[in-house]
């Protein structure tokens, strides 16, 4: 299955503690692998205790966005603003486009 989030879409999370939070997606990490996962600003944030370094002295607890599941989010529409299934259409000169299955509208501007 091919990865339908991209870097800078809006999304909800639908499962976990950061439910039907929306935030915008940071990073894909191994986008190219079968297990893809995207990291969301300031969402599933995750504890990490560290020792004393350079940049953390007195050492502590640093909070960490840990990266989703695509199945744990949907994509918000950015015409309809609803979280929205995505479908792919083939465009005349070859390419493809992402597109809401809810409103219709392409998501990808061109
Ligand atoms: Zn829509």
């Amino acid at each position: 299955m091919k990865l339908k989030l991209r870097t800078g879409d809006k999304v909800l999370i639908r499962i976990g503690k950061d439910k039907n939070e929306r935030g915008t997606i940071q990073r894909v990490v191994d986008a190219k692998t079968d297990h893809p996962r995207v990291i969301v600003e300031g969402l599933n944030m995750c504890r990490k205790h560290v020792k004393p370094n350079q940049s953390l002295p007195q050492g502590g607890i640093l909070e960490k966005e840990k990266p989703i599941q695509p199945c744990k989010i949907m994509l918000i529409c950015p015409s309809c603003g609803q979280p929205a299934r995505v479908g792919r259409k083939n465009l005349a000169d070859g390419k493809h486009a992402r597109f809401c299955k809810k409103c219709g509208e392409l998501i990808d501007k061109l």
